[in-house]
């Protein structure tokens, strides 16, 4: 299986349902589905159900869209230092490798 075509999971233990449109991802790596995220993440302070850390930074969860436009894409990097692309695209590949390890699909059909 290549890292790319897998789809993520939700990381609520009861749900893993394959997310699309969009998820709710946290500061400490785990996604979830946007019924668990709204529903999880609407209480104050935020704890992440998958690890019980706390979520008290305003960048701590972020709600993402998983297809974004193409408009999007031409846009949300524009303007930044090749080095800040560069850094962002690591860690955001770094959560994506992390998510495929951990939450596959695969892990629960072996
Ligand atoms: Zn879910
Ligand atoms: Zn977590």
């Amino acid at each position: 299986m290549s890292l790319c075509d897998d789809t993520l999971l939700c990381n609520f233990t009861k749900c893993r349902t394959k997310l699309s449109g969009f998820a709710w991802v946290t500061a400490c790596s785990h996604v979830f589905c946007d019924q668990h995220g709204s529903g999880e993440f609407s209480r104050s302070p935020a704890i992440c159900p998958a690890c019980s850390s706390a979520l008290s930074g305003k960048l701590d969860i972020v709600r993402t869209e998983l297809s974004p436009s193409e408009e999007y894409k031409a846009m949300v990097l524009a303007g930044l230092r090749p080095d800040i692309v560069l850094d962002i695209c690591t860690r955001a590949l770094a959560f994506w490798s992390y998510q495929v390890k951990y939450f596959s699909l695969y892990m629960y059909s072996i």
